[in-house]
């Protein structure tokens, strides 16, 4: 090549390159380094000390006690703070609105937007991740979590059900209206009462994209017409769901509160029972078996009595509830000392939005130790939700989602009730 081409070809290449550059490269990653006082690592049941952690864009790249920070990242000062993973609620109601009860009384647009705060108020009390488990109104919860996913509105990592999958006049029906009234479609989208009614359900959930399948196999405290003691469903139904399912990579929890329920779920292969109120040893034992995770909102009873004091709880519902918030209470204390997988989910909606962290006082005075509370609701439950590469620990590869609170709640678990900085994805939203 002759000296005035090699001068042409470099200016040419240096045109492409500005050309691809204002093209192909991309804006500079945002980087984050973090400094833990302390670190607490769920997957190991230890603490860190020391600890940096390296965040570029919305994952993390490096923990350790010697990682190098850029010198153009943004530090983020957390070393008199302990730092965990982001909660994980796994038994939420966001999409209900600002009243669950008034499901009847509010257009599905009402609702959507009353639900806006309820995310917002759940992330920043330090849930980075919900496991949404049903809206009244059918794929509520779908629009709030592709909202909150677009960046249009704050609120947790939303993993949904669409709408309960029940029985006719079961525990996740619109009950207590008068039998000549007619539903509107998205208050009945869920029932099912055969195999094959079941399977069509969920067919209809998975295309309209929900994360998981949420069945009702006994019936519910606040539902009217309803006893929790009761079986809904056939095991050969709870068979198709879970089976149906699967065609589509779906996981199925189950609502179950009667030691029938509980057990045909169990068999039936769900990934969680949600309330497990009424489990027997057999029960436990078969949980064991299967590798089925426990899901016990054991704090909200607090919540039910107190409104039912304040005369604000349906007299049929205080019923349904007596004496079954203890039962629940002492099985879970049976289940923890079993070994049973247990994960944190809190029935959020039954109290006020913001205060998951409550249970955790309650999962330790009951039998867990801080440790055993806090993996409840970081690693089992991101390995319930299917998603442990994910989130659920701080680890290279994961999603930022990471929280830090004063104090040290290993030693005082209360310390989760106040959580003081929220990073989801890498973004701050709370310091
Ligand atoms: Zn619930």
């Amino acid at each position: 090549m002759r000296s005035e081409d090699i001068a042409a070809a470099i200016r040419n290449s240096i045109m492409l390159v500005v050309i691809c550059g204002a093209l192909l490269i991309p804006a500079a990653a945002q980087t984050t380094a973090i400094r833990a006082g302390k670190l607490i690592d769920p997957d190991s049941g230890t603490v860190l000390t020391g600890q940096t952690i390296l965040i570029r864009d919305n994952k993390i790249e490096a923990v350790g006690n010697n990682v190098t920070i850029p010198s153009n990242a943004k530090i983020i000062d957390l070393t008199k703070m302990t730092v965990l993973p982001g909660l994980i609620d796994c038994h939420t109601h966001l999409a209900d609105g600002a009243d669950g009860d008034e499901w009847f009384k509010e257009a599905a647009a009402q609702i959507a937007l009353e639900s806006v705060p309820n995310a917002r108020v759940t992330l920043e009390s330090g849930f980075t991740t919900v496991r949404d488990v049903g809206p009244y109104r059918a794929l509520v919860d779908i629009a709030l979590r592709d909202a909150i996913n677009r960046g249009d509105i704050i609120g947790p990592r939303m993993f949904v059900a669409g709408a309960y999958v029940t029985i006719t006049g079961g525990a996740g029906a619109a009950t207590g209206l008068a039998p000549d009234i007619t539903l509107p479609w998205d208050l009945h989208y869920g029932e099912a009462n055969s195999p094959w009614e079941v399977r069509q359900v969920i067919r209809k959930l998975a295309h309209d994209g929900v994360d998981h399948i949420k069945v009702l196999s006994s019936g519910a405290v606040l539902t009217h017409g309803s006893n929790p003691k009761s079986q809904e469903f056939t095991l050969e139904e709870l068979q198709a769901a879970v089976d149906e399912a699967s065609h589509f990579g779906l996981r199925v929890e189950s609502h179950a509160h009667s030691t029938q329920g509980i057990k045909n779920a169990i068999r039936a292969g769900v990934a969680s029972v949600e309330h497990a109120t009424m489990i027997d040893d057999e029960g436990i034992a078969l949980a064991k078996q299967h590798g089925t995770y426990l899901d016990m909102d054991i704090y909200d009873e607090e919540c039910i009595q107190e409104q039912g004091k304040k005369g604000n709880v349906s007299k049929d519902y205080l019923q349904h509830d007596e004496q079954l918030g203890q039962i629940q209470r002492d099985n879970f204390r049976k289940a923890v000392a079993a070994g049973a997988k247990m994960s944190f989910g809190t029935d959020l909606g039954v109290c006020p939005y913001g205060t998951s962290g409550k249970q955790f006082a309650f999962m330790v005075k009951y039998g867990m130790t801080p440790m055993q509370a806090i993996q409840a609701a970081t690693s089992n439950a991101a390995d319930l939700l299917g998603h442990s590469n994910e989130f659920g620990s701080i680890k290279p590869g994961k999603y930022a989602d990471i929280i830090a609170v004063t104090g040290d709640p290993l030693a005082d678990i209360h310390a989760l009730e106040t959580v003081q900085f929220v990073m989801k994805d890498g973004k701050v939203y709370k310091q």
